[in-house]
């Protein structure tokens, strides 16, 4: 029976949709434990690695056909759903032969157009709601194409998982969350359900929470979590692992939004205050619309005596100035920073845009 995503979703208008446990299945008895935990919860789809994509040979690379044995058997006795990751056809003939009813493909493989398009055609008519993790690269068009690829197989329940990207400098999560790419990806797929895995996102169990609570104000429609019966001896990803019992306290602690209310008098501050923001975007626009008619101007001054587009002590100053002023405005430093690097490179566009056009069109008249 494949899982009802849908059923599942319209259940739970205020509650999130939590797909939670262990990452690895590694025991009948851990897979047991846990199961009977998240069941109490009334959790509703339970994740279980089968095969684990280790970055370096040696490490833990799950259970295999074994695990498919104990999650069947699971399955029967406490009557729970599950969710697995497959990342090749094989994968996905074996999961479906157990009676897995919901599948998820990683980050790595969604990074992957022909592992995409080989795991596609094998789902082809086969009725399970398929997770698209992102791929570990913050690159939106890739995510989108492999949630395509799936789609285009006739799949029709998918959903989205964002679980952070991959990144080489230092910070504080194991994968950065980038909010604005999966921000863009639901603007772009209204209907796709957004899911947040705060578990490797984070890589620590302490920060789960936190990023949790980020997505669920950002109105995210769920939560796959890492849930383990006894984490710091899990096999594999230890340290981000929570118990059934902090998924307890989560799911108390938590604040709730909505993306809509029916209290009028909060209708109608929000159109007033929404109102007055549109007013002064439309200011900002124009300003910015002036500032870059100013630009190309001194563009053409510069291209007529020679003097080069880019100077490093003008940046300088602007860079300062522009983080000083917003000071008294309570703007943050950094905010301001980026938004002036934003708008510096588009008028370095523009300058360099009118010293070639006016080479090629002088080249032309000549
Ligand atoms: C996992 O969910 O355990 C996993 C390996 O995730 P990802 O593909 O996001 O790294
Ligand atoms: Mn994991």
């Amino acid at each position: 029976m494949p899982f009802d995503l849908n059923q599942h979703w319209n259940s739970s208008e205020i509650n999130p949709f939590i797909i939670g446990g262990p990452c690895s299945a590694e025991s009948y008895e851990q897979l047991y434990s846990v199961c009977e935990q998240l069941s109490e919860l009334s959790v509703p789809l339970i994740r279980a690695g089968v095969w684990k994509p280790r970055t370096r040979p040696g490490g833990f690379e799950g259970m295999g056909k074994e695990a498919l044995g104990w999650i069947q058997r699971v399955k029967n006795e406490l009557n729970v759903n599950f969710v697995v990751e497959v990342a090749s056809t094989q994968h996905v003939e074996e999961a479906l032969k157990y009676g897995i009813g919901a599948l998820w493909i990683g980050a790595r493989s969604s990074a992957n157009p022909f592992t995409m398009q080989e795991i596609a055609e094998s789902l082809r008519g086969v009725d399970v709601p398929v997770f698209v993790k992102n791929p570990i690269n913050p690159d939106l068009s890739l995510w989108v194409g492999a949630i395509e690829r799936i789609h285009g197989a006739g799949i029709d329940k998918v959903a989205a998982i964002h679980r952070g990207f991959s990144t080489y400098a230092k910070s504080e999560y194991r994968n950065p969350p980038t909010w604005q790419i999966p921000i863009e990806l639901k603007r772009l797929f209204p209907e796709l359900p957004l899911i947040c895995d705060p578990s490797h996102i984070s890589g620590d169990r302490s920060k789960v929470f936190d990023i949790a609570q980020a997505a669920l104000l950002l109105n995210y429609d769920g939560l796959m979590i890492e849930v383990h019966p006894d984490p710091e001896k899990a096999l594999s990803d230890a340290a981000q692992q929570i118990t059934p019992m902090m998924l307890k306290e989560m799911m108390q602690k938590w604040r709730m939004t909505r993306s809509k209310s029916s209290n009028i008098w909060y209708n109608s501050k929000q159109e007033a205050i929404r109102t007055q923001i549109d007013e002064l975007d439309k200011r900002i626009v124009e300003a910015i619309g002036e500032r870059m008619h100013l630009v190309r101007t001194l563009g053409e001054y510069k291209k007529e005596n020679q003097v080069s587009i880019f100077q490093v002590e003008r940046w300088d100053e602007i860079f300062k100035t522009r983080s000083e002023w917003g000071e008294d405005l309570e703007l943050n430093a950094l905010f301001l920073q980026k938004l002036y690097q934003a708008i510096h490179d588009e008028s370095i566009r523009l300058q360099s845009e009118i010293m070639n056009n006016k080479d090629q069109v002088e080249g032309m008249t000549e």
